[in-house]
């Protein structure tokens, strides 16, 4: 691995909104692996000084910090509120245009 001159990493990673950020601390304490920060030069809710930064080498992508923060200030990628709210959707409501795979087999055969 050290041989390497990149590594590759997973797409799964938290991603701070620092707007939204409130610098109350519960990603910071509920990490697992230590990853997020309090960063002082990054503006947070009402350009405060001290938002939450996550490096996205090290997160493992397990989603702790995105479910609990209370301003709602990170998601994680690939998995944002807009992409499962559009999964349950179509779950629930499939497009008109949806051929379940049982159709699609009976198409082809
Ligand atoms: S939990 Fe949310 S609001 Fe609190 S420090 Fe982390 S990112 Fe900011
Ligand atoms: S997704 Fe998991 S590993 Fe990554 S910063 Fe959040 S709590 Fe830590």
């Amino acid at each position: 691995m050290l041989s390497r001159e990149t590594l590759s990493g997973g797409g799964r990673v938290a991603v701070v909104d620092a707007q939204l950020c409130t610098g109350c601390l519960t990603c910071v304490r509920i990490c697992p692996f230590g990853v997020p920060k309090i960063h002082p030069s990054l503006a947070g809710a009402g350009n405060i000084m001290g938002a939450a930064y996550v490096e996205a080498a090290i997160c493992q992508g397990c989603g702790l910090c995105a479910a609990e923060c209370p301003a709602r200030a990170i998601q994680l990628a690939h998995y944002t509120d807009a992409q499962m709210e559009a999964k349950v959707t179509a779950l629930v409501e499939p497009p008109a245009d949806f051929i379940p795979l049982a159709g699609i087999v009976e198409v082809n055969s």
